[in-house]
Formats: C-alpha cells, sequence, structure tokens
C-alpha cells in the first residue's frame, strides 16, 4: 500500500489522517493513473475519429462494466458516472421528481441523512408540491424500522435513505427497508457514499432501484462519482441534463434522446477520474474489501475502547452495526476548540455538523469531533489520537 501524501509532516508532526470520511488519500496507482491518462491519452471520448480519442473512449468504457462488477449491477447500461454522490442524488430527485412527484405526494427520507439526501428531494417536492416524512432514530442511531412502516400513505412515491451515516457510522439495513419499500410498491434510492469503501456492495441483492457514490471516498479522485439505477426505473425518467451526447438528433424543432446510459451524461465528462476510479476499484479488489472492512471494525473496537476510557468523552453513534466512524464531544468543549489542538499536534479530524444539522438538532447539540478511517489506519494513529485527547483535555474542561 503506499499513499504518499501521509508521508506529510504537519506542524513537526506525522500526519495522522482521520478524516477519511470526508475524503480517503489516492493510492499511488491512482495517481500513476491519473499522470498517465493527461500524459499519454488526454482527448475528448466518443465522437472522436483519431488515435487518441479511440483509445480514451475504450479506456472509459472500460471503466462501466467494472463499476457494473463492483456493484453487482444487472448490465453496464445501470451504470451513469456523475461528478459525485450529490449530483447523482440531484440527478433521481430532479428526474424522477418531474416524472412521479405530484401535489399532495410524499418523499420519505431517514432522519440521519446528509444534507445532500435531503435538499435534492426538498427541491423537488417544492417543485411538486409534495413534502417529506422522516424516519425517527433512537439515541444509539438507530433507525426506528416500525415508525418507518407507519410512514406509508397511498401518497409515498419514493424512499431515499443512506447505506452508512457519515456522521454516526450507523450501517442501516437497507435491504430492509427497500423490502418494506417495496410492499408498497414505492421505489428506494440508497446513497451509499459512506458504504462502497468499506463493505462490498451488491445493489441486486438490496433490490434498490437507485444507490448513488462518490469516487474520492474510495480511493478514486475527486470529481467522478456513480449513479446506479434499475434499467425499467430509468428508461422512465426524463433526461436530467441537456447538451451533447445525451441527444439522438436534435433539431430547433423537436430533439430526441440517446440511449441509457448517455441519456444521463451531458457533456464532456471528467474522463481521466473515471479512470482513476477503475483504478481505486483495482487496488481495493487487491486488498480486498472483505479485509479492508475487517481491519477498519478491529480498528473501530479498539478506537471506541480508547476513547471511551477518556473521561468527559461522550460518544454519538452506538449502534451495534457500524463502519469505522467516531463522533463525539469532550466535556463541554466546542468541537471546533478540540479540532484545531489535535491538528497543531498533527492530527486530522472534522469537527462541525458534517453536513447533517437534523443529527445535531436531534442530539441538541452543535457539532461533534469525527474520526474516520481507511484501509491504511493503524492502532498507532489511534493511539496518537487517544495521547492527544488526553493532554489536550485540562486545556478545555
Ligand atoms: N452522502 C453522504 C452520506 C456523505 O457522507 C457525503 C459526503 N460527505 C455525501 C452524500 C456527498 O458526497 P459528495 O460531496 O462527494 O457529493
Amino acid at each position: 500500500m503506499d499513499f504518499p501524501i501521509l508521508n506529510t509532516t504537519a506542524y513537526g508532526h506525522p500526519l495522522v489522517y482521520l478524516d477519511n470520511a470526508a475524503t480517503t488519500q489516492k493510492p499511488r496507482q491512482v495517481i500513476d493513473t491519473l499522470t498517465n491518462y493527461y500524459l499519454t491519452l488526454n482527448s475528448n471520448i466518443h465522437r472522436g475519429a483519431h488515435y487518441l480519442a479511440e483509445q480514451a473512449t475504450e479506456q472509459y468504457e472500460a471503466v462501466r462494466p467494472q463499476v457494473c462488477q463492483f456493484v453487482n449491477a444487472r448490465q453496464s447500461c445501470e451504470i451513469v458516472f456523475t461528478r459525485g454522490t450529490t449530483e447523482s442524488i440531484n440527478l433521481v430527485a430532479s428526474s424522477f421528481g418531474q416524472r412521479f412527484l405530484g401535489q399532495g405526494d410524499e418523499v420519505i427520507v431517514s432522519g440521519m441523512e446528509h444534507h445532500s439526501n435531503i435538499v435534492p428531494w426538498q427541491l423537488a417536492c417544492e417543485r411538486a408540491g409534495a413534502s417529506l416524512r422522516v424516519i425517527p432514530f433512537s439515541d444509539e442511531g438507530v433507525l426506528d424500522l416500525e415508525a418507518y412502516r407507519q410512514l406509508f400513505t397511498p401518497h409515498t412515491r419514493i424512499v431515499a435513505c443512506n447505506h452508512v451515516s457519515n456522521t454516526l457510522g450507523t450501517v442501516n439495513p437497507v435491504k430492509q427497508i427497500t423490502e418494506i419499500a417495496h410492499l408498497h410498491g414505492v421505489p428506494v434510492l440508497i446513497d451509499g457514499a459512506q458504504a462502497v469503501a468499506h463493505m462490498a456492495v451488491d445493489v441486486q441483492e438490496i433490490g434498490c432501484d437507485f444507490y448513488c457514490f462518490s469516487g474520492h471516498k474510495m480511493y478514486a479522485p475527486m470529481g467522478v462519482g456513480v449513479m446506479y439505477g434499475r434499467e425499467e426505473i430509468l428508461n422512465q425518467l426524463p433526461p436530467y441534463q441537456g447538451g451533447g451526447e445525451m441527444i439522438k438528433t436534435v433539431t430547433f424543432e423537436r430533439t430526441t434522446y440517446n440511449e441509457l446510459p448517455f441519456r444521463f451524461e451531458a457533456g464532456t465528462p471528467s474522463v481521466g477520474d473515471v479512470l482513476g476510479l477503475g483504478a481505486a476499484i483495482d487496488f481495493m479488489q487487491q486488498q480486498g474489501i472483505e479485509n479492508i472492512g475487517k481491519h477498519e471494525e478491529e480498528l473501530l473496537e479498539y478506537a471506541t475502547q480508547r476513547l471511551s476510557a477518556i473521561p468527559g468523552i461522550r460518544i454519538y453513534g452506538t449502534a451495534p452495526h457500524k463502519v469505522g466512524v467516531i463522533s463525539f464531544l469532550l466535556g463541554g468543549a466546542h468541537p471546533y476548540d478540540v479540532g484545531t489542538l489535535l491538528d497543531k499536534l498533527g492530527i486530522a479530524v472534522r469537527t462541525g455538523h458534517h453536513c447533517t444539522q437534523p443529527i445535531m438538532d436531534r442530539y441538541g447539540i452543535p457539532g461533534t469531533v469525527r474520526a474516520s478511517f481507511a484501509c491504511y489506519t493503524r492502532t498507532s494513529d489511534i493511539d496518537a489520537l487517544a495521547d492527544a485527547l488526553v493532554r489536550i483535555a485540562p486545556m478545555l474542561l
């Protein structure tokens, strides 16, 4: 495993990078793939009638079946490249909303969503005259499935829920959530932004209708993401953005649209980043996704023990099934102060509401400090965090 940036020295300390839920660092092979793309391959894809364009197109299109296999979709045309989870969800909320949401309709979201899986639905609801209904969760950070069942009405049109909470670390029972929705004939979108780097994802096993994720949280470059959609449902949706590539024919009177998945990929995509996503999948598969998950699970257990032993610490999100994310507060100290002091010791964590303000409101807190792990995190990183917290606590409490 070679992650050059992890050799950074921050304020005279070796960098301890514990902000992986925000973005993971990139392995050498992903960086090399990007560099090689711009050194040897750069060209606009599809319609190009020359050597570089053909090569670039071939390599770009080779990543599609790779992603298809990575999430076990039925076919490659169900894989749409986007800029990230946010764009993927906006695409679905916009197109699905236009086609299926009307006055008085309802959209179910969970109470632990990232703003990216709330606001696009609010926008779609505003346009349609529809409203949001919210699945509550317990103090531990577990969704209340009984309450969820009660939220369905004849007006429910779609359920949008994350696979893993970026703030609480909870792994949600997305298969069950999908089954319950399907009993009511309601499709389901899963926000997989925090899941794909930590566990094998099988969209057919989950049964969901849409699954969205970002490359940059799974060792790939920023600027690329995926929207998986079941073919039958994608075929019912109007295009999201208009422009090049998504059309079949254009006249000033009328435009006809391209087939899947190109109908949803308007304009020049970030070709190099898509190749980087392919390299990141190769990297993860070489490491073994199960191995990564197991390693992070052990780290989570170790970190939970070590942090819980520090006087004054409260951990938010203690669900039985979690990924390597620990949100906490240290006594009454403001999370930003904790983060700043840790930073000066070379420890990178995230502080604030983590784009989940409704979670903060649920607990009545302004934010948390969040440490999150990746395949390269070591127990020595956890020790550095715990030791630093013990050291700074007297300055804050
Ligand atoms: N959903 C979740 C659960 C996330 O953690 C994030 C990123 N923090 C997003 C959506 C948005 O991802 P992006 O910014 O890559 O579009």
